[in-house]
């Protein structure tokens, strides 16, 4: 089959007029980091505080994203009835080339959030600095205007981020390894590539989670992207 055109198609409404009649400007706040530095719990607390302000914001997690826009194979047979061809060529697995393609996906999707007036935020590890810059180059490109996009590196230690382990992940990766595995896990047999200049740098080991919600406040209020 041919490739069908696609055109970009401007709505009556301007991103603007969209956008005067919230409290804040939409935008993208991308955390990234290792498993368990605090993306998560910071990103959730963050969203706690603005929605309480009355501020759009939305969140969107790794693992969530997993099961609809981003399902693997397995899922899109189990729930979506996809036969064994069409769940492969749709689903997402783990490989290096289907990370890239999920974090390509989350990057426009937060595009799209923030461009409609969100303060998108977004919690995956993200660990290839070309993925990252990838979404970034999305939000800079964006039509009829660039659209914010600001990296924020939850910088925790591997030892920090291993001693808390939330979910067990850093446990069972250990475990692997011990038995001649290679799980691939950030920071353990994957490399995690810190960003080279994060518009904001949360150090968790120093900052309680309040602590860190209040900076990345402060930080929104200083780029002018919260009004009033
Ligand atoms: P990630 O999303 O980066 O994988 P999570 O937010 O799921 O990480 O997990 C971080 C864990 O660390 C949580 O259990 C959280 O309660 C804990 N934690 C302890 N101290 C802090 C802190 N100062 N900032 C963020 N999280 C912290």
């Amino acid at each position: 089959m041919s490739d069908v055109k696609v055109y970009w198609h401007e709505g009556d409404i301007t991103r603007e007029e969209r956008w005067k009649a919230l409290k804040a400007t939409g935008c993208t706040l991308w955390f990234t980091g290792l498993s368990g530095s605090g993306k998560s719990t910071i990103a959730s607390a963050l969203e706690q505080t603005l929605v309480n302000r009355g501020v759009f914001s939305y969140r969107l997690d790794g693992d969530n994203v997993r099961f609809g826009l981003n399902a693997g194979p397995k899922i899109l047979q189990e729930t979506h009835a996809y036969d064994e061809a069409r769940a492969k060529r749709f689903g997402l697995g783990f490989s290096a080339e289907d990370r890239a393609e999920n974090i390509r996906r989350i990057g426009e999707v937060a595009k799209l959030f923030a461009d409609s007036g969100c303060v998108a935020m977004t919690s995956f590890i993200s660990p290839y600095r070309k993925d990252r810059d990838l979404c970034r180059k999305l939000h800079a490109t964006a039509k009829p205007a660039p659209i914010g996009f600001f990296e924020v590196f939850v910088d925790t230690p591997l030892e920090l981020c291993e001693s808390r382990d939330p979910k067990g992940l850093y446990k069972k990766a250990r475990a692997d390894l011990a038995a001649g595995k290679n799980p691939g896990f950030t920071g353990l047999d994957d490399p995690y590539e810190a960003p080279a200049s994060p518009e904001l740098v949360l150090k968790t080991a120093d900052l309680s989670v309040e602590q860190s919600v209040a900076k990345v406040m402060d930080f929104l209020r200083a780029k002018g992207i919260l009004k009033g």
